[in-house]
């Protein structure tokens, strides 16, 4: 059987649109699935942030995915090649959190990870049998993750071309996150050694654990770096500011060859946190934290979102002063965005205050709802605004001047490019 794997690309966003850049991560959930799919099946993969999808091709089956802003991308391509007979099938968050909107597009939908039932509706469609929907009842076991089909996708034209995962889920449940959601509460952890076996078959680093809380299992994570030092490879990751409670695992972690690690702080206000269900954030340690990653040779790329209830519009320069006077090393800043799916859209939902139905415009950079505190327009321009100000050559300097990390420089630099592009084009084209 032919199968083509498709990652729709979204609208116009700063961290993926390969007009600006190359796009950070190859598409590590499709070559998942095809690490998945039985070897007497031909798999293909086509990642849009990279190259469109080529509309003349008929395999037998095409599997889609898509983030929610690339959903209406995604059901054109699904309208166009059912209308040439190729049956679809789609997975992914969004499909998972609205699978009867998917089903007005698709032929199939698999709800959940593709570990529980991607088997199943492959032969299935072989039998000539194939249902509407596939749900898994449970979290399939990370045992079952494949090594990711890495022969199927270009990675030098990624910026983060190594990439794979050793946990899957995060504790915690934050309103606006679909982690929770999608992967379930209860961190699951992969044998260390598939982990090791899959890293041994990449040939390069640093690599990216893309998991969505690496400290989250703090057992298995003191495990876990103790055997990943023996690989000699450097990495980065994501954690919670929950590590700051274990610090001899932050110390591990750098043993083991951590470079840099994407922390959430989303807010330096602790209202605005438990607002949105993160008042494990503690606020007052946040420069401790981020101190204390860099004593050990771990860079900090710190995420912040605007827009919360309670946001004003002065919140743009409180965190621009705070993210410098804290020396971030990179920083990423979105506008909160009611993910199908998330308990913050839910929230919203009933409140009346989602005003916009266009998936394209749920990229990050743009507003959705009815913001509490400032208009929507301010909330772009002040999105705008702190990109702006903190990949200027004077923030970067300000941040990053003392520390000779010729990494963190390159990234800043990378950064500063694609912003100004950002901008120019957002500028030049301010509907988009
Ligand atoms: S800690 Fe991070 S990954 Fe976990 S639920 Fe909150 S935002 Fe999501």
């Amino acid at each position: 059987m032919e199968i083509c794997l498709i990652a729709a690309e979204g609208a116009r966003y700063h961290g993926s649109d390969a007009r600006l850049g190359k796009p950070l991560f190859p598409p590590l959930g499709l070559m998942t699935v095809a690490g998945l799919t039985p070897e007497e099946h031909n798999v293909t993969i086509i990642d849009e942030s990279v190259e469109a999808a080529d509309l003349s091709i008929e395999p037998d089956v095409i599997g889609l995915t898509a983030m929610t802003a690339a959903a209406p991308r995604a059901y054109q391509l699904a309208d166009e090649y059912r209308a040439r007979g190729v049956p679809v099938v789609m997975g992914g968050m969004h499909a998972s959190a609205l699978p009867a909107e998917a089903l007005d597009h698709v032929d199939t939908v698999l709800v959940g990870e593709a570990e529980g039932k991607w088997r199943r509706l492959l032969d299935d469609f072989a039998a000539g049998d194939m249902r509407r929907v596939y749900r898994s009842n449970d979290f399939p076991s990370a045992a079952s993750i494949p090594p990711a089909r890495r022969d199927l996708v270009d990675i030098d034209l990624y910026t983060a071309k190594h990439v794979m995962q050793a946990t899957r889920g995060c504790p915690f449940a934050c309103s606006f996150c679909t982690v929770s959601t999608f992967f379930g509460r209860a961190l699951r952890t992969r044998p260390i050694d598939h982990v090791l076996a899959e890293a041994e078959q990449i040939d390069g680093e640093p690599i990216a654990l893309v998991d969505d809380n690496i400290m989250g299992h703090p057992e298995y994570a003191r495990e876990f770096f103790s055997a990943w030092a023996d690989t000699g490879k450097s990495f980065w990751s994501q954690a919670s500011t929950t590590m700051l409670e274990t610090p001899e695992l932050i110390a591990k972690a750098a043993d083991a060859g951590c470079k840099a690690l994407f922390v959430g702080f989303e807010s330096i206000s602790q209202i605005q946190l438990e607002r949105i269900g993160k008042r494990f954030n503690p606020i007052e340690k946040y420069e401790e934290l981020v101190k204390r990653l860099h004593d050990a040779g771990i860079a900090v790329i710190g995420s912040f979102m605007f827009g919360l209830d309670g946001d004003d519009e002065d919140v743009f320069e409180r965190t621009a002063d705070f993210a410098e006077d804290a020396e971030i090393d990179i920083g990423q800043f979105s506008i909160i965005t009611p993910l199908p799916g998330t308990r913050f859209y839910r929230e919203l939902e009933q409140e009346g205050r989602i005003t916009v139905r266009d998936w394209n415009r749920y990229n990050g950079s743009q507003v959705t709802f009815e913001p509490i505190g400032m208009s929507a327009e301010t909330l772009e321009n002040g999105l705008q605004w702190i990109y702006e100000r903190f990949y200027s050559w004077r923030s970067i300097v300000r941040r990053v001047g003392k520390r000779i990390t010729p990494l963190v420089w390159m990234a800043n630099a990378i950064y500063s490019k694609r912003v100004s592009r950002w901008l120019a084009e957002i500028r030049e084209h301010p509907a988009g």
